[in-house]
């Protein structure tokens, strides 16, 4: 357990689950960052980061959310709700594009704001909660693990090379 309180759980439900995910996370050594996934109201998926756990780069918390969705006809992506404890990165954002969800909401976007305004500019509802909860845990985790933080996320927002300005080929 975290060893001072945390603020109290996300009152959105969808962001609670994704919240619950980060905590586990959290617990098991790993990226708190978590993610749900509604269709209609309904749960039918949930996830979180997994860089750690499974040492695999890719498992950003919605990338393991859709996994263990599994497959859906596009009808049902096409009325999801995703929901991410973080404002997602362009991986996690090209997935969602990809698969058509239409919406998505964003526990904070104060640790980094990744790739919010690009979701909106191509069409994508993006809400932002600002939730204290979902903050604190990443902070938390990001004080006593900046190793492992910068590894998996840790330029996004101050890498320019994160918001489209490629570097370029290697010299
Ligand atoms: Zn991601």
């Amino acid at each position: 357990m975290p060893s001072t309180p945390l603020p109290p759980l996300p009152s959105d439900p969808g962001l609670r689950i994704a919240y619950e995910e980060a905590l586990a996370g959290y617990r098991e050594g790993g990226v708190p960052i978590g993610a749900a996934l509604f269709h209609r109201g309904e749960l039918i998926g949930r996830g979180r980061n997994r860089r750690v756990q499974d040492g695999n780069p890719i498992l950003h918390a919605e990338m393991t959310c859709f996994q263990n969705a599994g497959r859906l006809p596009v009808s049902t992506y096409r009325e999801a709700v995703l929901y991410s404890t973080l404002s997602p990165c362009y991986m996690c954002s090209g997935a969602s594009l990809l698969f058509g969800v239409p919406k998505i909401v964003i526990g904070e976007s104060r640790t980094i704001r990744a790739a919010d305004d690009w979701l909106r500019s191509l069409g994508m509802s993006v809400t932002v909660v600002d939730d204290q909860a979902c903050y604190r845990l990443l902070q938390r985790f990001i004080e006593e693990s900046p190793g492992i933080w910068a590894e998996d996320i840790g330029h996004a927002g101050t890498d320019d090379r994160y918001h489209g300005k490629h570097p370029g080929p290697p010299p």
